[in-house]
């Protein structure tokens, strides 16, 4: 899958989609994202430069991209599954520094260019998937693509109709003319012939239908037949492209182009009831999402689309309101805070508009709104109730202050002598016993779970009597390293603090059950009836 005119135009969605088609056909499929930026994982980037950082069960810190495969196929993804080009650099350079290519000289072509192609490969050759999709991050004509169109040039020549490309463009429609233009399109797909690409299948990206004249066109300047040429036009909701994409047989076109038999009809009932369901709610809540990047649109991507998949779940509308943590003061609180039927906490780092956090739990616990805090955002439900519960002046987490007398929240043992940055975390998937007859066990079904972290700080075990004894129970403990992963209030109808993401998992097939039932808890704390 590559991109072309410009960025932005849904291709991680038209990947994901063309993964859920196939799985509908009975095949198994994977998804890829290569990305061409030089940082060894994303793992450093900040939410300004690329919105959220996804995590896979393996622990790898990944583009959001692997998120959307997630959601769509509910296939977890690993390290295997995103790969930038500072990976394949580094791995290069480490096998010339151990002596691999002794004598050679190492270069773009093939040395580069074959790291990628193995990488692209090695997902296919354990016979997990019929299909591996690989997205190639970026747009054709960027200097910084050239390797991975070229490793792409090769691997057609190599597996021939086992390889195709599809090629997402824009449509542009221009008012003053009245009319769709084709000459981007056409732009893009010539940049990519000078690279010896000749794609298979163009999806073009428009704001109105496509007229026939316009798929002859395409077809005709970009060498393609017509029914290659597939319109993707703006949807409500990203749930609703796979559905588009399968009225444009596309699906029908990728394996028409690859010579392979559909092993079934298409069947995506499920997806269709969720469709319908997310379409026609019965009620609706707002929930406050309480966050330091609530600008960025792709900041709490993860956070979001769970919130999708558990209103849908619960036939209600959720209205996500977005709620600067910097803007709240003990004094705007109740302004600022009010007519929510939920409040989430998001995760995070460093100090800025911490008290606005803490302040906004505080306000939770105190009018018993239902509250889900998420990492940063349960460290500080614990700093909240160690200051005004327990009368700890000062409490806080080390992160934020390495002096305070009471640190509540104290960097892990493990991390201590930690000093780099990337991918130093406590990452991925991580065990964690519930304890019975807590609000989680109820939310769970089931004793011993599994969640994805990242973080470097946690509760501190020194004053977990206090808090059990003051309310704030710790129900969910990972018993190997004996930490605290989970924390809720006794006297409060739903207030559930984890360590953990539990955003990472939820998907269309499978809606987190946290995120279900705290919808489920915000309909009840005065939920209204939908346009009301
Ligand atoms: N900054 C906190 C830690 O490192 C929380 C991290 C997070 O919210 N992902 O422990």
């Amino acid at each position: 899958m590559t991109g072309g005119v410009t960025s932005s135009l849904g291709k991680g969605i038209i990947s994901a989609s063309i993964a859920k088609l196939l799985q509908a056909r009975g095949f198994s499929v994977t998804n890829q994202k290569l990305d061409p930026y030089i940082n060894i994982d994303p793992g450093t980037l900040n939410p300004y430069e690329h919105g959220e950082c996804f995590v896979t069960e393996d622990g790898a810190e990944t583009d959001l991209d692997l998120g959307h495969y997630e959601r769509f196929s509910n296939v977890p993804t690993s390290q295997a599954n995103n790969i930038t080009t500072g990976r394949i650099y580094l791995s290069v350079i480490e096998k010339e520094r151990r002596g691999d290519f002794l004598g050679e000289t190492v270069q773009v072509i093939p040395h580069i260019t074959d790291e990628i192609k193995y990488r692209v490969k090695l997902l296919g050759n354990d016979g997990r998937f019929d299909f591996v999709i690989t997205e190639i991050g970026g747009t054709v004509g960027d200097i910084e693509s050239l390797p991975y169109i070229e490793a792409v040039r090769q691997m057609k020549w190599e597996l021939g109709h086992n390889c195709i490309v599809v090629h997402l463009t824009l449509v542009p429609y221009l008012a003053a003319a009245g009319e769709l233009k084709s000459k981007p399109t056409q732009h893009s797909v010539k940049n990519m012939l000078e690279q010896g690409v000749q794609p298979d299948i163009i999806v073009c990206r428009t704001e109105k239908p496509l007229t026939d004249s316009l798929r002859e066109k395409v077809a005709l300047f970009c060498n393609i037949v017509p029914t290659s040429v597939i319109e993707s036009i703006d949807a409500q909701t990203i749930y609703e492209v796979p559905i588009l994409m399968q009225q444009e047989k596309l699906d029908v076109e990728i394996l028409r182009k690859m010579n392979v038999e559909s092993i079934q009809e298409p069947d995506l009932k499920s997806w269709e009831e969720f469709l319908f369901k997310l379409k026609h709610p019965l009620c609706e809540v707002n929930i406050g999402l309480v966050g330091k990047y609530v600008e960025l649109k792709d900041a709490y991507k993860s956070i979001m689309e769970s919130f999708v998949h558990a209103g849908t779940a619960n036939q209600c509308k959720v209205n996500l309101k977005m709620i600067h943590s910097e803007d709240i003061t003990p004094e705007n609180a109740v302004e600022k805070l009010k007519d929510l039927n939920g409040i989430l906490v998001a995760p995070g780092f460093g100090e800025r508009g911490i008290e606005g956090k803490i302040t906004a739990i505080r306000h939770a616990r105190e009018k018993q709104i239902p509250f889900l805090g998420i990492c940063l955002g349960m460290q500080c439900a614990v700093v909240e109730f160690g200051r005004n519960v327990l009368g700890f002046e000062g409490a806080h987490s080390k992160e934020m202050n390495p002096r305070t007398k009471f640190p509540v929240i104290d960097i892990m043992e493990a991390q201590k002598k930690v000093s780099g940055k990337g991918g130093t975390m406590r990452l991925g998937s991580y065990p964690c016993t519930l304890r019975d007859g807590s609000t989680i066990f109820n939310v769970y079904k089931q004793k011993d779970i599994a969640e994805r972290h990242r973080h470097r700080y946690e509760f501190n075990n020194k004053y977990i009597q206090e808090y059990e004894q003051a309310g704030m129970l710790p129900v969910g403990i990972n018993n190997q390293d004996n930490l605290v992963e989970i924390i809720e209030l006794k006297d409060h109808p739903w207030f559930v603090g984890v360590q953990f993401h539990p955003e990472f998992r939820s998907t269309v097939a499978n809606p987190h059950p946290l995120f279900v039932n705290f919808i489920g808890a915000a309909i009840l704390h005065g939920g209204a009836p939908c346009g009301k």
